[in-house]
């Protein structure tokens, strides 16, 4: 990953998806979408423009480098993998969208890839794998409605090392 701060690398994903929709992205625009004040944005934005990741147009507004642009890309692809696995797992959308934003600083490369084959995986199966159904239901009741032998005689095998 980048060595930029959790917090440069916040900015530079949030001006990719501004960007994405409008083309450049005004420092009123990432003040809101981060939730801190012009000034603050300001000053940040200054720094990647020195850092290279940004230019900063004054009437224009500010533009991602090519080197800017693959960071915001990579983050918010990680954000979106993520988001979509804790969905899978059935965290609630609100917490899997802040937690996300929290793990696509963090997680090796490769940790992120393999939650990206399992998500993508799962949702190119044609039909709703039925173990994501047993999944829950095991959520809500502890439940494991799986009835094949192999599953019954499994299921032994855990209570049994549980107690
Ligand atoms: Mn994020």
């Amino acid at each position: 990953m980048s060595k930029l701060s959790r917090k440069a690398e916040d900015y530079l994903e949030a001006i990719f998806e501004i960007s994405e929709e409008k083309g450049y992205a005004r420092v009123r625009d990432i003040s809101q979408k981060l939730d801190i004040r012009p000034p603050s944005v300001v000053e940040m934005v200054k720094k990647l423009d020195g850092l290279g990741y940004v230019v900063h147009k004054k009437q224009e507004g500010v533009f991602l480098t090519p080197r800017g642009e693959e960071i915001g890309r990579v983050i918010k692809d990680r954000h979106d993998t993520i988001k979509a696995f804790l969905m899978l797992i059935n965290v609630p959308e609100a917490i899997a969208d802040k937690d996300a934003c929290i793990m696509e600083h963090k997680l090796d490369t490769k940790t992120v890839e393999q939650i990206k084959n399992l998500v993508k995986f799962i949702q190119l199966s044609p039909d709703r794998p039925p173990w994501l159904d047993h999944f829950d239901v095991f959520c809500r009741t502890g439940e494991h409605v799986c009835g094949s032998d192999e599953c019954k005689y499994r299921r032994k095998l855990v209570e049994a090392s549980v107690s």
